[in-house]
């Protein structure tokens, strides 16, 4: 049995694990990821140890079974402290050597992949046939709000600095960060790292930022799946963090119950709402911000405000965050998958719809949204990952 993987992102790098673990020779898997690299992605292949896990390290575990398996790792290498770790916010870099090193011996292949065609029950790539093909793309660049187009010349732009920041910015630098979340926050840890002592202006629409963990008992969310009763139930909350945290076991169900109206809702009025409270950053980082705003090093504005005067900016960084409707970017390899019926976007347009995939077809992660929505962090993308494992391993003959 043959197995393809497209995108080395986290995703692609736990669906190979998960089948490596349950003995599935190493060699029957191949992973094309366009930069050639497994296990970095998006989130995981930063050069600097300063962009942190928004997720506590005993939560990062590639295995839902194993709880510490990740946690265990960093202590093994020295790179933390048996019973503190897993409560740790621990450099995001290391996740990705953790991943890489799970899958040691995969075969990873440099390359874009644009064309996927099915031939006598097998998926060709180029050259290449599999009888299961899992669909890791991840997540997209972010898109420029039309407001900024006017920076995108500016030498200084950077379309998404998710890697790192330019090793050029100087200590007086004045920076303009569109985008108010949790890449915002990265570059500011990172500049306080660099001891920069210039000014930053972030502009976003709604100028909230994200919230910051606390230790919390999550309440299990017993109500009904209705958009107001659970909006109602967060607000009316004594801690939200425990209604938030209570809703998760089942927000996957939640949102398959939702009607498309409320899901629309949902999208249009409660998801920047949502995204804050629920995708938290660690405490010192939020902290920081604080310190910065209330230093005046941090001024955060509203774009419908936002007037740059006479400012002048050395470097833009866009943080506006993944573009997260698949159907608008005109993927060539999704399209040329619809295109041969065998896949089809979801009903909201985000991702694909699961249920509509060729058998032997999967996909996992951000691809998901728009039927799970609960799916773009580790902790849900290691239950798909290992869901689509044992159904791989299953069809085995
Ligand atoms: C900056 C950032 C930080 C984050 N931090 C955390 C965190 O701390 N904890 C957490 O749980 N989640 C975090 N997330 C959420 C994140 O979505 C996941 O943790 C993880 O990155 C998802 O991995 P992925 O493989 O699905 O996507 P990605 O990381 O985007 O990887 C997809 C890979 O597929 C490749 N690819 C795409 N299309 C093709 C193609 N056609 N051909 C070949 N290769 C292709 C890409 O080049 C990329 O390498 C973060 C997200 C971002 C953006």
């Amino acid at each position: 049995m043959k197995i393809g993987i497209v995108g080395g992102g986290a995703s692609g790098a736990l669906v190979a694990a998960h089948l490596v673990r349950s003995g599935l020779p190493k060699d029957a898997i191949s992973i094309f990821d366009r930069a050639g690299l497994v296990g970095s992605g998006a989130a995981y292949g930063a050069s600097t140890q300063n962009y942190l896990l928004n997720v506590p390290a005993g939560k990062m575990s590639a295995y839902p079974d194993e709880p510490g398996h990740f946690a265990d790792w960093l202590v093994q290498r020295g790179l933390g402290i048996e019973g503190e770790v897993s409560a740790k916010f621990v450099a995001r870099q290391w996740y990705g050597q953790y991943l890489r090193e799970l899958i040691q011996g995969v075969s990873v292949i440099s390359e874009d992949v644009s064309l996927i065609e099915f031939q006598s029950g097998q998926f060709k790539i180029g050259d290449r046939d599999f009888d299961h093909l899992v669909l890791a793309l991840g997540n997209a660049e972010p898109t420029l709000p039309p407001q900024f187009a006017r920076f995108q010349d500016h030498p200084g732009f950077r379309n998404s600095p998710w890697r790192n920041l330019p090793a050029e910015i100087r200590s007086e630098d004045h920076v303009l960060i569109i985008g108010t979340g949790l890449t915002m926050l990265d570059a500011l840890c990172e500049l306080s790292a660099r001891g920069f002592r210039g000014q930053v202006t972030a502009v976003s629409r709604h100028g909230f930022l994200p919230q910051p963990h606390q230790p919390t008992t999550p309440v299990p969310y017993t109500g009904t799946t209705t958009l107001r009763t659970i909006l109602k139930y967060i607000r009316k909350a004594e801690d939200w963090r425990a209604a938030i945290d209570g809703l998760r076991p089942t927000s996957q169900k939640i949102w398959k119950e939702f009607s498309l109206r409320e899901k629309r809702q949902f999208l249009r009025h409660a998801r920047p709402y949502w995204e804050v409270h629920r995708h938290r950053a660690p405490a010192q980082t939020y902290q920081l911000a604080q310190d910065w705003i209330r230093t005046g090093q941090l001024s955060i504005q509203l774009a419908a405000n936002f007037d740059p005067g006479q400012s002048s900016f050395d470097w833009i960084f866009n943080a506006t965050g993944p573009n997260q409707r698949l159907a608008s970017r005109a993927v060539p390899v999704i399209e040329s998958l619809v295109e041969r019926g065998l896949a089809s976007y979801d009903e909201l347009s985000l991702g694909l719809d699961p249920f509509s995939l060729n058998p032997g077809l999967h996909a996992i992660g951000t691809l998901t949204l728009g039927t799970h929505w609960e799916c773009t962090a580790v902790p849900d993308i290691r239950n798909q990952a290992a869901a689509i494992a044992a159904q791989i391993l299953q069809a085995r003959p």
